[in-house]
């Protein structure tokens, strides 16, 4: 397989994957080598997610970057000014309009990399994800290891006290005390709800 990246102009590019994938680390890597070769690197994450520390991207692994903490994709044309290569962690949590604010960016010239959850808890599209992953230039959907059989997970399995989540909970319960792990297809589960209870 070729793959190539445009010589000049800007792009997107896209790291999904379920959670324990490795996507942070892949962004941070990705933005550091952009240092290195002396570009302006700036890595920029919804402020809902303020787990670890607020001000830099961490990844489980431990890697990490200073990140600036923005309420609404708008806020990021203006901080990304100036900057070659624009980093955007955990991009499913942004409103819609995250598609057009990354287009403006990748018009501008700069080098995009988005990283996100690409299926929620449930297996469906994650907010803005399908989107992105659509206008990428190039996509990268990395695997965990699943924490029931060991093979290649590309599912987030969600656990309340310890039992699958039902399908009705709500998909961004950040900083709750979930639980979340890696699985397969194979592996996933989700409790489905009674349909006499939702009649209720
Ligand atoms: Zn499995």
């Amino acid at each position: 397989m070729i793959r190539l990246l445009p010589e000049r102009g800007g792009w997107l590019e896209v790291v999904c994957g379920p959670m324990f994938s490795g996507k942070s680390e892949e962004l941070i890597r990705r933005l550091r080598r952009a240092e290195i070769a002396g570009q302006r690197a700036l890595i920029v994450k919804p402020r809902i997610d303020d787990r670890y520390d607020i001000g830099h991207v961490v990844s489980h692994a431990g890697a990490k970057m200073r990140a600036v903490a923005v309420s609404r994709p708008e806020e990021i044309v203006g901080l990304a000014d100036g900057y070659d290569a624009i980093g955007i962690d955990e991009v499913q949590f942004f409103a819609d309009e995250i598609v057009a604010v990354i287009e403006r960016l990748v018009e501008r010239g700069a080098r995009v990399v988005a990283a996100g959850l690409d299926q929620d808890f449930r297996g469906l599209p994650f907010g803005a994800m399908p989107e992105l992953l659509c206008r990428a230039e190039l996509v990268d959907k990395l695997q965990a290891v699943c924490h029931r059989c060991g093979g290649p997970a590309t599912m987030t399995q969600r656990l309340v006290d310890g039992a699958p989540a039902p399908a009705d909970g709500a998909t961004i319960v950040v900083g709750a005390l979930d639980a979340y792990e890696a699985r397969c297809r194979s592996c996933h589960e989700l409790r489905t709800v009674e349909l006499s209870a939702l009649a209720r």
